[in-house]
């Protein structure tokens, strides 16, 4: 191949990356050189975050940290080998008890993230000749998990029942439906969109048609029900749902997924689930840390952080009410606030200014979510103050005046 060639490595890559430019794709990273916050450092510039998902104010509690450090003491630093080899340290047996009493299952199994996580079960438990009905919504690792697994993949339209059951109903009058299996996955909380799912309508079609219900509760694990372990508790739902996934590093604060379900589930995905048999476990610290946010979202000071984070969602909704807001809020509404621009570029130009006034608001876009319907996505936390949501309204304000 002649050097210089649009085949050659540097060339082709060079071509595509023309291309994500050229439609204002573009994605840079951007360094950090303070602890998660609701203020950072980033590149000299102090800017109040409204970007993460650490909801509860968890990633730098004191009581983490030093579940962290202990567990370095105690266990060192790397975990040796997969957790099936010599890597099944007590950190991970004790989180997974922990989790497992926490979502009112019978057995846990962590994970090095909630993408693997995904990729494991899912593969785990449907393959060929399966069918795997998901959300139009749901998470990329969801997406990913389906195609890997090779089971007929069928979307149905974003928390719409009727197109389920329609799927549901065709899935069902397949000839080969009484040997094969069904799984449903949907989100509890979608991650752009901040809407709820209708959970009991949705466990009571796949009940109906005998499939099985996967709930991705990435971001609701930490802030809705009683023991705030998610939506499927909060929906009274916890014996009716075959897999319930979470995730470790958002509300929780840590690092890491979790699948929580039966003991023979997770035999079957200890035995299965290749993300999890051919992967070094997870750091002793991250389990261990982990452990300690499960203890402090169920304990009276995890209620006063989610009481003030709910107070936050409600004051920042009222702000942003007249803006185009994403999905709807018809069964509630969760620590995700998106306000949809719809260009891509209008997108990043709002999210600039925002950045220039001090206030990191992620922009959105293709591939994350769909194309035009690119979006603001903000998140709140129960460390932002009062005066932090309402300088943000504020900006949000100015930033959408000069814009129109
Ligand atoms: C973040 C997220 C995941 C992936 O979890 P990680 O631990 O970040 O890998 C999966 N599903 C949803 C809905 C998410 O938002």
């Amino acid at each position: 191949m002649e050097a210089g060639s649009t085949s050659g490595f540097e060339p082709c890559i060079a071509a595509w990356l023309e291309e994500v430019r050229g439609r204002g794709l573009w994605r840079e990273l951007r360094r950090v050189d303070s602890p998660q916050s609701t203020r950072i450092q980033a590149a000299g510039v102090s800017l109040l975050n409204f970007s993460s998902n650490d909801y509860l104010g968890l990633a730098s509690h004191p009581v983490l940290k030093a579940a962290a450090c202990e567990a370095v003491g105690t266990f060192g630093c790397g975990s040796g080998a997969s957790r099936l080899v010599c890597g099944s340290l007590a950190p991970h047996w004790k989180l997974e008890e922990a989790l497992a009493a926490f979502k009112g299952t019978e057995a846990a199994l962590s994970f090095q993230s909630g993408y693997t996580a995904a990729l494991g079960a899912i593969s785990a438990l449907v393959g060929p000749g399966d069918v795997i009905i998901v959300d139009r919504l749901v998470h990329a690792s969801v997406v990913d998990a389906a195609r890997l697994s090779r089971a007929k993949l069928r979307v149905y339209a974003h928390n719409d029942l009727e197109d389920l059951e329609r799927i549901l109903a065709w899935a069902a009058s397949r000839p080969e439906a009484r040997s094969s299996r069904v799984l449903v996955v949907t989100e509890s909380v979608f991650s752009m969109d901040g809407d709820l799912a209708p959970l009991r309508e949705i466990v009571e079609l796949k009940d109906r048609f005998g499939a099985w219900l996967m709930v991705d509760e990435a971001h609701a694990t930490g802030l809705f029900g009683e023991r705030r372990s998610g939506c499927v508790e909060a929906s009274g739902l916890s014996g009716r749902v075959e897999v319930q996934m979470a995730t470790l590093g958002k509300a929780l604060g840590a690092s890491g997924g979790c699948i929580c379900g039966s003991r023979r589930l997770v035999d079957l995905l200890i035995n299965r689930a290749r993300s999890f048999i051919f992967s070094t476990a997870p750091v002793p610290a991250s389990a261990a840390a982990a452990l300690a946010a499960v203890g402090i979202v169920q304990s009276r000071e995890g209620g006063a952080r989610a009481e003030r984070m709910w107070g936050h969602v409600r004051a920042l909704a009222g702000m942003i009410a007249p803006l185009p807001t994403a999905g709807t809020a018809r069964l509630g509404l969760s620590a995700i606030l998106p306000v949809v621009v719809g260009a891509e570029e209008a997108t990043m130009a709002i999210a600039k200014r925002l950045l220039e006034a001090g206030f990191l608001v992620p922009g959105i876009r293709y591939p994350t979510v769909a194309r035009g319907g690119a979006r603001l996505r903000i998140t709140v936390s129960a460390d932002h103050e009062p005066r932090d949501i309402e300088a943000l309204g504020l900006a949000l304000r100015e930033a959408f005046g000069r814009a129109a």
